[in-house]
């Protein structure tokens, strides 16, 4: 049945690089039309390119080249997703070093990545880390055929985490615990490109005051218009290519812990990622977040993470509330399925829309 809404997995190369006609096949047989393929992730592109940093080990052979024939054979679209702004790649982070987020101390997130060791990110304010980044784009779709580019990691570093992983990092679950160690970016030229709009350096400006909010926002444009630039860059080398994002799972959230104004950037659609344990929600959230997408007039497709869904009934119930919210199909996190039991029950969720 083709309905127009999108049925679609994103999809880890790695495990199935060397079998991908097995694979392909058993992702066509639970009835995906779509895959957003990892194409470029935080270490670099996961084939040989020469504009862009390359992953360890990938730089003989194409970890997506055969992934992506099969798929186009079989009569799949193709996103290839790209991780845009963590670049834990340790050849950039020797050499640009300036390119990278700095935080609240005024350390650099190369020395003093927060939370984890690969919480490196690039700036989004740095001239060079757009063109770096539209040059990456371009080589992309240069290289392959594809349906579409969908970006992760669009956004800075969470100055507050998602409630149910910050006991994780020794934070208190029910309220935002703001560190300046989490607040990013301090960079020369975020200061001096705030300085220069609002008259005040951002390392005068106290957390939570009124000010406070105008530098978040600065802040949340920064990432607007590496977005919009993108949506140009793609579309000017062939409009028929679509846009796309792994978003947060709600405007709110995704504006208030990422900086992530969703809401504005122009794309073909948004697979906002409704990871509904990591906010402490049910299932039934999912539609309510989705809710929250579909009435700012984007369409959502909603992502949800398969980990979490562990009968046949959670994958029907997933399904259905996101569809009844108006959510403009499903995209489940992550191929190959955590829970391989449950192919039947997406194949018949699948069948439904
Ligand atoms: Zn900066």
């Amino acid at each position: 049945m083709t309905s127009g809404y999108k049925k679609a997995f994103w999809v880890n190369p790695r495990p199935i690089a060397q079998n991908p006609e097995k694979h392909v096949r058993e992702i066509v047989e639970m009835g995906a039309d779509e895959i957003f393929l990892l194409s470029i992730d935080g270490e670099g592109a996961l084939y040989p390119a020469k504009f862009s940093v390359v992953a360890k080990g990938v730089a003989e052979r194409s970890l997506i080249g055969d992934i992506i024939r099969e798929a186009k054979r079989s009569g799949l679209k193709v996103h290839a997703w790209v991780v845009a702004l963590n670049k834990p790649n340790d050849e950039l982070a020797a050499k640009r070093k300036d390119w990278f987020v700095v935080s609240r101390e005024g350390k650099s997130c190369v020395d003093n990545p927060p939370y984890v060791e690969s919480y490196k990110w690039l700036c989004p304010s740095n001239d060079e880390v757009k063109s770096y980044f539209t040059g990456t784009i371009q080589e992309l779709m240069e290289t392959y055929d594809l349906d579409g580019v969908h970006l992760d990691y669009i956004r800075l570093p969470d100055i507050f985490l998602p409630e149910a992983l910050r006991e994780r990092y020794g934070l208190e679950r029910e309220i935002d615990v703001y560190r300046e160690k989490y607040d990013f970016c301090y960079c020369e030229k975020c200061r001096n490109g705030f300085k220069k709009e609002f008259g005040i350096d951002p390392f005068e400006i106290r957390f939570g005051s009124r000010k406070w909010y105008e530098w978040h926002a600065w802040r949340a444009e920064r990432i607007t218009e590496i977005v919009k630039n993108f949506h140009r860059v793609v579309k000017k080398y062939d409009n028929t290519i679509e846009t796309s994002a792994a978003v947060f799972a709600t405007p709110g959230y995704a504006y208030r812990i990422v900086f992530q104004k969703w809401c504005e950037w122009p794309l073909d659609s948004f697979e906002p990622m409704i990871y509904h344990e990591y906010y402490g929600k049910n299932i039934r959230w999912i539609g309510e977040a989705v809710m929250e997408g579909v009435s700012c007039g984007k369409m959502i497709v909603a992502g949800i993470q398969f980990e979490f869904l562990r009968s046949k009934r959670d994958v029907e119930e997933a399904v259905n509330v996101a569809l009844e919210r108006g959510s403009n199909g499903v995209c489940f996190f992550l191929y190959p399925l955590q829970h391989p039991e449950l192919k039947d029950a997406v194949k018949e969720a699948f069948s439904r829309f």
